[in-house]
């Protein structure tokens, strides 16, 4: 299969203003492709080589990119800095430079994605003293065989900046289309992707085995589950009433998420996003090999950092001096940690994500060895909201950020928010007590003190429906001089000149941004209307819901992805709370 079939397809997804036809474009080349390359074709639409959770980046740094093109076209390095400067972009300088030597040289070979995808993976594979100088003769050899506009794709994969915004749902949705004929066959795929993780592996399934396969995917050792997540309420009695008495209240730690993975001696660590993060905490693996009883589980736990000689627990910040490369041991001294345990999905071959939560949290009772590093968290059984009131205060006073309710007949729906799990906070930060996670999609040029840099950003909550980023928010509020600083550099690489295919927006930025950047939001409450897109014609006819008084809290959510951003319903949903308050005051 020639390379310039997908180098094609990126042309026109970056082309379209409109998300049906990335859809399009991505079954007219998942059709084209060889089943035996379809994995492949797909990792490599998301700018991989394999999925996430194998922790596989491909690394190439800018100037050895800009030096391998100098070998390969034989242009002066100094010459090939200027135009990239020019550009501004890594990819199209390459395109630019290859261009000029296209008339000069004929290929020798047309370029396969077989050739590609294998010489990118020596490429991620080679480390080591000497490894620089093997890597740039496997990229300027593929440069040797490029056209200007398959070397400007390479050139973006290699260095982390292919950034098409093809989401995984997205993904699906072709998907469904190129080998069932049917986008409603999404959620089968959907619910295999949420148990393996791996949409490779889906492409390869449902392309050569059909839709009958794919339902037959089961949850296996060492590939991470998507986590379920929780739905808010304000108070306990709404949760008490939506969850008609079924209610496990548990402490809702301020940690880290850890899903872990024990197949007998060995054991995995992932992350929130599904990273493999056992490097980071060795005292964790060890903690669960001797406290997890059984030779291959699943479990999840709340990672929090404790103040050995008091049991004190301490604040998220003194956790996040966890989250290093080097000098691990000398961390793992200063700052250690407890575990929480909150679920298990998988013990010895049984697959208990489909039992009620009762059932499972019996099992984790058993199955944990609890002592001063390892807890099953806190919780009571409670239908009366004012033990649940009591029950969150107490949680509070012992270093937690409120309460998860969750429902205990529910199963746990991998991937899923829902109602089945509820989180109780304290309303201790803005009227609307907790805050919202919104992807930046635009900017407005600043005026003023702010001249010559963004002045206010255009925010979305994500339509998971639809797949679709909603605009909910203008927002200048919050932001200080360091972070006005910071925020053209981190936005950069994600510029577009028009409006993103996935994105709803009434309101023209100056700017407009891929989907990617999550920025955490206070505000004082919903408000109706016209201009923004979240929620259109849900409570009145030609409006949305936007939030009033928004102000950035400083901290950006780069531990999620942009489809864990807050959820159009999630804001209709408070819209509906804040309704009731009010109503209940007059
Ligand atoms: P998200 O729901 O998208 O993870 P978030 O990162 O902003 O959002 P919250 O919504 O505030 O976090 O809370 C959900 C997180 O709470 C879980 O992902 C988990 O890390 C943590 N947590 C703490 N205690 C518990 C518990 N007892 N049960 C489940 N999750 C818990």
């Amino acid at each position: 299969m020639l390379y310039s079939v997908i180098a094609d397809t990126y042309e026109k997804i970056e082309g379209t203003t409109k998300r049906l036809e990335i859809i399009d474009y991505l079954v007219d080349l998942f059709k084209k492709t060889d089943i035996d390359l379809i994995d492949k074709v797909v990792y490599l639409t998301q700018g991989k080589l394999y999925p996430d959770y194998m922790g596989v980046e491909i690394g190439v740094a800018e100037k050895l990119a800009i030096r391998a093109i100098g070998l390969a076209t034989g242009k002066d390095l100094e010459k090939i800095r200027i135009i990239y400067k020019k550009i501004g972009d890594i990819g199209s300088a390459a395109e630019e430079v290859l261009k000029s030597r296209i008339q000069a040289t004929l290929f020798e070979e047309q370029l396969t994605v077989e050739t590609v995808y294998k010489t990118l993976e020596k490429i991620a594979k080679t480390s080591g003293p000497g490894s620089l100088d093997i890597k740039l003769k496997h990229i300027s050899s593929l440069f040797n065989n490029a056209t200007p506009k398959e070397a400007k794709y390479i050139v973006r994969t290699i260095t982390g900046k292919l950034r098409l915004g093809v989401a995984d749902y997205t993904v699906l949705d072709a998907l469904a289309v190129a080998f069932t004929g049917d986008k409603s066959n999404r959620p089968v795929l959907e619910r295999s992707y949420n148990l393996s993780s791996d949409l490779g592996a889906i492409a390869e399934t449902v392309a050569s085995e059909g839709l009958e396969s794919v339902k037959r995917f089961k949850i296996t050792v060492n590939k991470p589950i998507r986590p379920m997540l929780a739905e808010r309420l304000e108070t306990a009695q709404e949760i008490v009433e939506k969850l008609e008495g079924r209610c496990a209240a548990e402490y809702k730690l301020d940690g880290e998420r850890i899903q872990a993975h024990k197949d007998v001696s060995s054991v995995t660590l992932f992350s929130r996003r599904l990273e493999n993060i056992t490097g980071h905490y060795p005292d964790v693996r060890d903690l669960v090999r001797k406290n997890l009883k059984a030779d291959k589980a699943i479990a999840e736990a709340e990672c929090v950092a404790v103040n050995l000689d008091t049991g004190k627990l301490l604040p998220f910040q003194d956790l996040m001096h966890r989250r290093r490369k080097y000098g691990i041991k000398k961390a793992m001294e200063t700052y250690p940690v407890s575990l929480f345990f909150f679920d298990i999905l998988y013990v010895d071959g049984e697959d208990l994500t489909q039992k009620p939560y009762s059932e499972r949290r019996k099992r984790l009772e058993q199955l944990i060895t609890q002592d001063d590093r390892v807890k099953v968290v806190p919780g009571i059984y409670s239908d009366d909201p004012k033990e649940i009131e009591n029950f969150l205060e107490e949680a509070i006073v012992n270093g937690c950020e409120g309460l998860m309710v969750k429902d205990t007949k529910g199963i746990y729906r991998a991937g899923a928010r829902e109602f089945s799990w509820i989180k109780l906070k304290r309303e201790y930060r803005s009227e609307l007590g907790d805050s919202f996670d919104l992807v930046i999609v635009g900017a407005f040029h600043g005026r003023g003190r702010r001249a010559g840099r963004y002045g206010a950003f255009l925010l979305t909550a994500y339509d998971k429906d639809v797949d679709i980023f909603r605009s909910v928010s203008k927002i200048g509020t919050g932001f200080t001089d360091e972070s006005l600083e910071k925020f053209p550099k981190i936005l950069a690489p994600y510029k577009i000149d028009h409006m993103h295919a996935r994105v709803d927006s009434k309101l023209e930025a100056d700017i407009w941004f891929v989907p990617q950047i999550i920025i955490e939001v206070i505000a004082s409450e919903i408000t109706i209307s016209p201009i923004h897109t979240c929620c259109m014609n849900a409570i009145r006819k030609g409006s949305g819901l936007a939030l009033r008084f928004p102000k950035f809290t400083g901290r950006l959510r780069d531990d999620k992805a942009p489809e864990d951003a807050t959820t159009v319903n999630e804001i209709l949903e408070i819209y509906k709370g804040q309704l009731k308050r009010v109503a209940s005051r007059t």
